[in-house]
């Protein structure tokens, strides 16, 4: 039938995709075209963006568009041209698909027209994530990501009976709960916890950043004092020193100790 002739045309070229991309420089060149990833993805679609559309042209053809959202742009990859037949059936009259023929594609052959998708894909310069925001609400259900690494998710329902999503690749756990699954599709909610996320890491690597400053100052002090003669008196402005350096380090301990308590 015309409705289901686009789904199943789709399902059928990215059946394909295993078997294409099993010639060795045209793997290398996927690979590289989906931003030097080790091994084929599992679904191309996720690095695509890809989907299908049925149009009737004006003279009544009907076509079947498989094209990506590139930023707010849709890309033809490729148009089939349905051959259908009207058949009669209890007095109604069903449009039957008898067969399909390429009417224009970006290459004839669909494994260089993939790559030139691909390839566009990455000269936009949007990650995963930021591909997946163009995309329609229905694709982005049915393609749930990760908003840091663009890695596949499957939110799960906890204990509070509200979904939560964590990602197995890159660690990254959905800040916040959701009452609906259908949640994890929208752009406004995951460009929230992409930022959170964004924040965490930033914070993150703050304290790294000090504890290291923090630490190689502890070190660099250690040895100019242990290297320091008892006889000197600077010897003695080194123990002063230690034991000051300890007591700011205790004081702010307690002040922060004395935050986790008023938290509670
Ligand atoms: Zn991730």
């Amino acid at each position: 039938m015309v409705r289901n002739s686009a789904e199943r045309i789709l399902t059928e070229l990215h059946g394909e995709f295993r078997h294409i991309f099993d010639d060795q420089e045209l793997r290398s060149r996927l690979l590289e075209a989906c931003g030097s990833v080790s091994r084929v993805p599992d679904d191309l679609s996720y690095y695509l963006v890809d989907d299908v559309s049925v149009q009737t042209t004006p003279d009544g053809e009907v076509d079947v568009h498989w094209f990506c959202h590139l930023g707010d742009d849709r890309l033809d990859i490729a148009v089939f041209r349905l051959r259908t037949k009207e058949l009669s059936l209890c007095g109604q009259s069903l449009s039957f698909v008898e067969g399909a023929k390429v009417a224009s594609a970006m290459d004839p052959d669909m494994a260089e027209a993939v790559l030139a998708a691909l390839e566009l894909q990455k000269a936009s310069g949007l990650d995963l994530f930021e591909r997946w925001c163009f995309a329609s609400d229905e694709w982005r259900r049915s393609h749930l990501i990760c908003p840091v690494c663009g890695d596949r998710i499957y939110p799960y329902r906890a204990d509070d009976r509200m979904f939560h999503a964590g990602c197995d690749r890159c660690g990254w756990e959905s800040q916040k709960k959701y009452y609906y699954e259908s949640k994890f599709a929208d752009v406004e909610s995951m460009k929230a916890e992409r930022k959170r996320a964004k924040k965490a890491h930033e914070r993150e690597m703050a304290f790294k950043e000090q504890y290291q400053k923090l630490t190689d100052q502890i070190n660099s002090y250690g040895l100019a004092a242990i290297h320091e003669s008892p006889k000197n008196e600077v010897f003695h402005h080194y123990l002063d020193g230690l034991r000051k350096a300890q007591e700011m380090l205790k004081n702010t301990e307690t002040t922060m100790l004395e935050k986790l308590k008023s938290k509670r």
